[in-house]
């Protein structure tokens, strides 16, 4: 029985043969440049359409790439170059953000499990670090101290609260992120009292939100926790990260977030905000809802072949470069992303037919029961919504088969 799939992002057409294109260019030309596939390519003019859309709507909030959903440096020197400031979370991020001339001033570093080198690498360039815990800003200060490195500090609040329905849930409750509500004012006390810069506070309520009603919520919960927290510890903050969670529609039935929505709650959030906040900057941090959608990644058919009945599309990609497509990242039930035949992109269902990856594990599936025109050996399949969580968030190693190629577009 044919299973739906989620909706193919808007920017993609195919010229007269028939043939995807991305960034105005034929996937068959994107592969041959690449030299072969697996690849994947990421369109920057839609990234800088998504930036334009933010700026268009949140006029006077940063805006920041959380750079753990796309850290491929060509892309993140572009995007790192249009946004405000980036977000990462492990040593190894810091270390291709400098690579990619990322601004440290406007860097913050956040995470769970920082090693004292993390600590200090992040301290010695200028980057913010956004404390997880009081031991923490104990070490921080420490290296500091040995160093002569005034340290730059905020703080991770885990609130109490967390966007409601979002898909992937990080504050509220016991939680390894950010320090819980109740103690923070007591923490930045100690920052401040430490001759630390103090720089504010991150918090980051959750992730994949489709619901602009429930985001508003948790923004208008997030600045007025701000500002208790704040008048508590007696200090304004320079800063105040309000996290994202701003998702993409990836499967059938969702749909997409209405930005601009938000975007004018949040004005008007910010325009009786408390005075304790009255100097402060706010910052929306994005990864998803930014670069996801300008990801493609094509896949050659390999075999084609038949079992009860079924048509089983064998590619040279798989699971091991697209874990998210294959359900494997954290879905409670397996959905199908969107995918089509890139070389008859546009061409309409012709028979159902199971797309799968190379590895040996029945885990490896592309999209299960899909309507597509018929393919053969040779031929592309296009996997979207590949521009984020996907080949950093996979276990390429796994089954040593072809590593996956990556590429940028319409710079
Ligand atoms: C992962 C993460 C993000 C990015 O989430 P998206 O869903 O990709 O927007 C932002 N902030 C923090 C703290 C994160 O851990």
């Amino acid at each position: 029985m044919t299973k739906p799939m989620g909706p193919i992002p808007a920017g993609f057409t195919a010229d007269a043969d028939g043939m995807l294109l991305i960034g105005g260019r034929r996937a068959d030309a994107l592969v041959a440049e690449a030299g072969d596939t697996p690849l994947f390519v990421y369109d920057l003019g839609l990234v800088e359409a998504k930036i334009a859309r933010f700026r268009a709507a949140f006029e006077g909030v940063h805006l920041h790439f959380a750079m753990k959903a796309n850290p491929y440096l060509p892309l993140l020197k572009h995007v790192g170059s249009k946004v405000d400031g980036v977000d990462l979370a492990s040593g190894g991020e810091l270390a291709i953000a400098m690579a990619a001339g990322v601004d440290p001033a406007v860097t913050s570093f956040a995470g769970p499990g920082k090693r004292d080198a993390d600590l200090e690498a992040a301290m010695r360039a200028g980057v913010t670090l956004n404390a997880e815990s009081e031991g923490e800003v104990e070490r921080a200060l420490a290296i500091g101290t040995r160093l002569g490195i005034r340290p730059r500090l905020a703080v991770r609040v885990n609130p109490d609260f967390e966007i409601k329905g979002s898909g992937m849930r990080m504050g509220g409750g016991a939680k390894p992120f950010g320090v819980d509500a109740a103690r923070v004012p007591a923490l930045v006390k100690r920052i401040v009292k430490a001759g630390a810069e103090w720089r504010g506070f991150h918090i980051f309520a959750g992730s994949q939100a489709l619901d602009a009603g429930a985001l508003i919520e948790a923004q208008t919960a997030t600045v007025a926790l701000a500002a208790e927290l704040a008048e508590a510890a007696g200090a304004e903050p320079p800063l105040v990260n309000l996290g994202g969670g701003f998702g993409i529609p990836y499967f059938h039935g969702e749909q997409a977030l209405d930005v601009e929505t938000i975007a004018a709650a949040l004005a008007e959030t910010l325009g009786k905000r408390p005075q304790v906040l009255a100097n402060t900057e706010f910052a929306i941090e994005l990864g998803r809802w930014l670069v996801g959608e300008c990801g493609v990644y094509l896949t050659r058919i390999v075999d084609r072949k038949e079992s009860h009945g079924k048509t089983f599309l064998v590619t040279d990609g798989g699971m091991q470069h697209q874990l998210a497509a294959s359900g494997n990242f954290g879905q409670v039930v397996r959905r199908n992303y969107p995918v089509a035949i890139a070389n008859r992109f546009g061409a309409g269902p012709e028979s159902d037919a199971t797309v799968v990856g190379c590895l040996c594990t029945p885990l490896d599936r592309l999209a299960d029961d899909v309507a597509l025109p018929d393919a053969r050996p040779g031929d592309l399949v296009a996997v979207f919504l590949a521009g984020a969580y996907g080949l950093s968030a996979s276990p390429q190693a796994f089954l040593a088969q072809q590593p996956a190629r990556e590429m940028v577009v319409g710079a």
